[in-house]
């Protein structure tokens, strides 16, 4: 292949210094090349229930023949839907390729150059990667206990920060803010600045201290709440995702999304998906009795765990997490290994049905195992 001399003087530094991420393989190639008949991936937070049975049922009813048709550019009917379910004007809501493309969209709207955004150094990192590979500066407070540290970051609001981004519960801690907490950081803020709540895993929590962070949007004008339909509702292969806030908000970051990047089934999928009451339920049930059970063999095998809101735990092992995830691999467990999120020896589980973990726990104790005889 021929050079591009010319190609280093296009490049921003900022995209220069930026790592690209790396996605793992597809199943067939992981269980080639490490040797095994069937894989679990307890690494990205699945539902191992898969999608609610109203998504499933419209989704295979869907006509292929609809699939040259252009999708709803704005998706009409999802966000009239949400607006029924919220008690919200369906302009308040604005649907993403993922919650990941909302991330985006928030951020080109705000933030110019010289501009920054605020948020934690342990948590979701699509915050900070977006604003690094788009030339803005991601200010990282340290996490307390770990979960959000509100007056840290209060500290690091200038006149120059646009948003900060508060993953609730966090991911990967699982800590939460409670409806006080969020009300007076959110009167602290002032204003200044729009405030993310990243409500990812929302639908897992029952505690009623939990924020109600749509009905907030009305007396917080600055306070955008994201979503997704990839965890709670299983639909993380179509990617959608959305965000609410108030119509004045989103009305100015509708502007810097592409229209169509949100495709038909995965809007028929989530439309639906809405419906279904039991599943939601079903799936509570079903992580409570995974967590009960993982907990308790962490806790048996003499490890540190941390954990709280969502379908994850995390564990601190007594070896490097890039050699705990290798070896586990090849007992046909996938898990994340957590050094990228500033947790080195750390791996998060997500909690999968009873099988997947039982397999988990029973290679974890033979690699840990192994170990102990040297
Ligand atoms: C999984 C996850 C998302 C991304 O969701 P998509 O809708 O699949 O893009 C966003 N935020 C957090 C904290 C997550 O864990």
């Amino acid at each position: 292949m021929k050079s591009f001399p010319g190609l280093e003087r296009l490049v921003p530094d900022y995209i220069k210094t930026f790592e690209a991420y790396i996605p793992s393989k597809p199943d067939d190639e992981l269980k080639k090349l490490y040797g095994c008949s069937r894989l679990y991936r307890l690494n990205n937070n699945e539902n191992p229930l898969g999608p609610p049975r109203t998504a499933r049922r419209a989704l295979e009813a869907f006509d292929s023949a609809g699939a040259s048709v252009y999708p709803s550019g704005d998706c009409y009917h999802l966000r009239h839907k949400l607006a029924d379910i919220f008690g919200m004007a369906p302009d308040q809501f604005l649907v993403g390729n993922g919650a990941n493309e909302v991330i985006a969209f928030a951020i080109k709207a705000f933030c110019r150059h010289g501009d920054n955004i605020i948020t934690a150094d342990k948590t979701f990192a699509v915050y900070e990667w977006v604003a690094q590979f788009s030339g803005f500066e991601a200010r990282l407070v340290p996490l307390v206990d770990y979960g959000f540290d509100a007056e840290g970051m209060l500290e690091k609001i200038d006149e120059r920060s646009r948003i900060v981004f508060v993953c609730n519960p966090n991911n990967p801690t699982g800590s939460w803010w409670d409806a006080r907490t969020l009300c007076s950081f959110l009167d602290r803020v002032d204003g200044r600045c729009v405030v993310v709540v990243d409500e990812a895993y929302r639908e897992f929590v029952e505690d009623p201290d939990f924020p109600d962070s749509m009905s907030l949007i009305a007396s917080y004008p600055n306070l955008v709440v994201f979503r997704t339909f990839s965890k709670m509702y299983g639909l993380a292969g179509l990617r959608i995702g959305y965000l609410a806030g108030s119509s004045e908000v989103v009305d100015i970051i509708r502007r810097t999304c592409v229209v169509y990047s949100v495709n038909t089934m995965a809007q028929v999928g989530a439309f639906w998906a809405l419906d279904d009451r039991e599943h939601v339920a079903r799936t509570r049930e079903s992580v409570r009795a995974g967590k009960r059970f993982l907990l308790k063999e962490l806790d048996l095998m003499g490890l540190d765990f941390v954990h709280g809101e969502g379908n994850f735990v995390m564990t601190r092992l007594p070896m490097s997490d890039s050699l705990a995830y290798r070896k586990l691999m090849t007992h046909g467990v996938m898990v994340r290994a957590m050094t990228g999120f500033r947790f080195p020896n750390w791996i998060r589980i997500s909690v999968s049905h009873l099988e997947a973990l039982e397999s988990f726990a029973a290679a974890l104790a033979k690699i840990l195992g192994e170990r102990k005889r040297f």
